[in-house]
């Protein structure tokens, strides 16, 4: 992989970048070249309070500067917006907290099990379901892993364990390699999922190393990506997704609908085009979950499925994404038509 280079012409490996994100708002600001007064920037940090500020240098250069409106600064700078009163909306949306045996553990679903590796993400999503979730009490200690493995290993209903938010790629490739060389002993375990943004906001994440543990898997490794808006894209992503194509990993995209981010027929049809050009099929098409703080990215269901028909016109079938949201309880996700 060859290491990203700034616009300020600083070389970066993953983990340098990890280790590197803007977590000021102020330098997030100024990079973006948005003046703003003292007291939206007082509402600001308030927001930040609540759920940190964590950004990619790399996807920061992508914002066009000035644009107070760009896609991708709309998706990560803290807003006032975000301290609203908003009924109807829970810290806990999909109610996670009643399906959680096991710290690091979730149980939803009959034969999927999830686990979440890691507490941290390299970017933090200002719409994200889980910017509440008590990541600090799921905290994995080598006995819950294994607690999670005899739990694994006695349910033989589940044939798939997902990994997922925080980001499962954020921690080291010995965690990754150690965790699936546990798993590749369960005999009913035939798919291991990572749902990951790290791929399209830090692409270098996809090294050698991880590479040759996901050839090596017994199981199938499936990556689902999580991007919103073609401008994350570009060769660096597209030289991820070839690296693991070669390597047997199946790649699939998810994209939660946005208000005034993604929330119309020619974005959403590039983003599917521009995915299927990098070897990704289209997957999910999320309503938002209705999570404390994300009131404002909300698209009535009316118009999403208007949207979603307006696509099916634009695109062959098989690059329009599923349009689906989850009901806390429910057995599966949900089509919403
Ligand atoms: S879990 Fe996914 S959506 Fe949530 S902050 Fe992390 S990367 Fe963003």
């Amino acid at each position: 992989m060859i290491p990203y280079v700034s616009l300020s012409g600083q070389t970066n490996d993953w983990q340098s970048q990890l280790s590197n994100l803007i977590t000021d708002p102020k330098e997030l600001l100024a990079i973006a070249e948005i003046p703003t007064d003292s007291r939206e920037y007082h509402a600001i940090e308030q927001a930040c309070a609540d759920f940190q500020l964590r950004v990619p240098r790399a996807f920061a250069d992508k914002i066009e500067k000035g644009n107070a409106n760009d896609p991708l600064l709309l998706q990560v700078l803290p807003s006032a917006q975000e301290l609203l009163a908003s009924p109807g909306y829970s810290t806990d949306p999909l109610g996670e907290e009643a399906a959680n045996p096991i710290p690091g553990l979730i149980h939803k679903y009959e034969s999927r099990v999830l686990v979440t590796l890691s507490g941290q993400c390299a970017i933090n999503c200002r719409y994200c379901f889980r910017r509440h979730f008590p990541y600090a009490e799921n905290r994995l200690t080598r006995d819950h892993l294994q607690e999670i493995t005899a739990y694994v290993a006695n349910n033989t209903a589940l044939n798939e364990v997902i990994l997922s938010g925080g980001d499962p790629l954020s921690v080291s490739n010995t965690q990754i390699r150690r965790f699936l060389s546990e798993l590749a002993s369960i005999q009913h375990i035939t798919r291991i999922r990572f749902h990951t943004r790290l791929p399209v906001v830090i692409p270098e994440r996809i090294d050698q190393t991880l590479l040759d543990t996901f050839s090596n898997s017994r199981q199938k490794i499936i990556i689902v990506v999580h991007t919103n808006h073609p401008n994350e894209l570009d060769e660096r992503f597209d030289r991820a997704m070839a690296q693991l194509t070669n390597n047997r990993v199946t790649l699939l995209n998810q994209t939660v609908l946005l208000k005034n981010i993604n929330d119309n027929p020619e974005t959403l049809t590039k983003l599917s085009e521009r995915l299927f050009s990098a070897g990704v099929m289209p997957y999910y098409l999320h309503l938002l979950d209705k999570v404390v703080g994300a009131t404002h990215f909300e698209i009535p269901e009316h118009d999403a499925i208007g949207l979603h028909r307006a696509l099916q016109t634009q695109l062959p079938g098989f690059l329009v994404p599923k349009l689906v949201r989850e009901i806390a309880g429910k057995s599966s996700k949900t089509w919403v038509y």
